[in-house]
């Protein structure tokens, strides 16, 4: 690793466009997931950190509102190349402190670079409209301005693609900028500070303040925030949209899931099993577009769930930085335990183990690893339905039709994502109208709309009216000011 932030070990705060460090005196180790190694220590910062910033970013934002758009956005054309130069380097930094493979962490630098590029659309973006003519010689238009300091917490399961959700977009449109990273994946966040002042953005509007609830509490509660962004769980997500809104915060908050995959009778099975493999059993099952549930309809059951198990077999697990690992570790030895609470649940609630996750299979020592799980007869009073696990827990549905098949779905009380796996055009049409969630595939397993498109979930998935990204994102980050001017 040639970063000088990371090689830092103990972590600082980026403020004002300087490594600087925390006020605290309590700090959490950060472990490889796969190895159990400590990569660094990650502060506990404090409230007076969180205000440095804040008076940092407030103060950078007088300047950066009025930088011409189009520079802006060269800055991010800039920082684009540079993420695309490091690439390499960012995902082994993804893959070391998540623990998922190489592979999906090179995807993931992908998936925010693509936000990268969607933000240097800013001179686009960032237009009003006008209409001459509204009345005998008045004329009126609308004009999109930034915010201020925007708040943004994020997740451990994209280090990269979730901040990336947030602050190209943000200071494309004339914001300014505070990132809390996961405590749990915290390094990355800094490399990318690195490059994006390395990129030319000015001191101030980048910073990152690293810690845990009292920066989340001291975010939601600054008066000189006036909007938040946040990616979590969902009672953290139902939280600080609860909290935020209260203190008259503009807040998005992205939450968790339980995502359903129908399979149809016509499915094409090898492009099905790959698909549900993959998106059941990737990033170690810690996506919120992750298949958790399969709802195999009519006779398809038998072959698939046989085909699933074959597969989960014969997974390669391990250290996602060595070469054919598939599936790496989960996130700490914590949730490696609440996992496993959750498939004896499934065990004492009757439904039927065909993989087991539970025996260590893990090829590095110190690892937090769980195996493929596959629960087959899983019903609807159970604790594995209900809940989201986030692991590689996989529960099998058996249903006879696709009406009963979209019916178990829309009860999860999550909306996030749903697939199908059809031949069909009508079943197609009529799993889009009536399955609810709010980013549908279909014959593929992750369908994660790209950056110029909203992150759509809803129901428990999704506290807020604006998505991340598309559309959505840049009317988030921004308010307008209508003008009627008589001439
Ligand atoms: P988390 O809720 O534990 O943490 C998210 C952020 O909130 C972190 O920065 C953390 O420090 C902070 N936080 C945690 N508990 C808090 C509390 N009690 N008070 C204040 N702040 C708190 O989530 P996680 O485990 O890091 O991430 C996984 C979750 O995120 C899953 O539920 C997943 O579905 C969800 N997620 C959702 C999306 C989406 O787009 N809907 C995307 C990615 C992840």
């Amino acid at each position: 690793m040639t970063t000088t932030a990371v090689e830092k070990k103990t972590l600082t705060n980026f403020i004002n466009g300087q490594w600087v460090k925390s006020t605290t005196d309590k700090y959490e180790e950060v472990p490889n997931p796969a190895t159990g190694e400590i990569l660094a220590e990650v502060p506990i910062s404090t409230k007076e950190d969180l205000d440095n910033a804040v008076k940092a970013a407030k103060k950078a934002f007088v300047k950066w509102k009025k930088t011409a758009v189009p520079q802006r956005a060269r800055i991010l054309f800039k920082y684009q190349q540079l993420l695309t130069e490091n690439w390499d380097e960012l995902a082994k930094l993804i893959t070391m402190e998540n623990g998922k493979n190489y592979n999906e962490a090179y995807g993931e630098v992908l998936r925010g670079i693509e936000c990268v590029e969607f933000a240097a659309g800013a001179p686009t973006l960032m237009m009003g409209t006008q209409l001459p003519d509204i009345a005998t010689n008045v004329e009126s238009g609308m004009f999109r301005y930034p915010l201020g300091v925007i708040g943004g917490i994020t997740p451990f399961n994209f280090p990269m693609m979730v901040p990336c959700w947030m602050f190209p977009l943000a200071i494309a449109s004339g914001n300014t900028f505070i990132l809390k990273p996961s405590e749990r994946t915290p390094l990355l966040a800094n490399r990318l500070a690195e490059l994006l002042h390395e990129a030319g953005l000015p001191n101030g509007v980048f910073n990152i303040v690293h810690g845990a609830h009292d920066i989340v509490n001291g975010i939601l509660s600054h008066p000189d925030i006036p909007a938040v962004s946040f990616v979590g769980s969902q009672p953290v997500a139902e939280y600080v949209y609860k909290t935020g809104t209260s203190n008259g915060k503009r807040v998005q908050a992205l939450a968790g899931a339980k995502n359903h995959t129908i399979v149809m009778p016509d499915a094409d099975m090898d492009l099905t099993v790959t698909n549900i493999i993959n998106a059941a059993f990737g990033s170690a099952g810690e996506r919120c577009m992750a298949c958790a549930v399969v709802v195999a309809v009519g006779d398809v059951a038998d072959g698939l769930v046989e085909r699933l198990v074959e597969e989960s077999n014969k997974m390669t697990i391990g250290n996602g930085l060595e070469e054919g690992v598939f599936l790496g570790p989960v996130i700490r030895d914590s949730h490696k335990d609440k996992t496993l609470s959750y498939i004896e649940s499934g065990i004492e609630d009757g439904a039927k183990l065909l993989c087991d996750g539970r025996s260590d299979k893990s090829t590095s020592e110190g690892g937090y690893f769980v195996g493929p799980t596959i629960f087959d007869h899983v019903t609807q009073e159970m604790k594995i339905w209900k809940e989201e696990i986030f692991a590689p827990v996989l529960s099998i549905v058996r249903v006879e039709t696709l009406e009963e098949a979209i019916e178990f779905a829309n009860k999860s009380e999550f909306a996030n994502g749903a697939c199908l796996f059809t031949d069909s055009a009508k079943a197609i049409r009529q799993f889009r109208e009536e399955i609810d969630a709010g980013m549908l595939g279909v014959n593929l397993g992750v369908p994660a709309p790209m950056a110029f498109f909203p992150f759509s979930g809803y129901k428990k998935s999704f506290y807020g009216d604006l998505h991340a990204n598309g559309r959505d994102g840049i009317e988030f980050y921004t308010r307008k000011k209508m003008l009627t001017a008589r001439h």
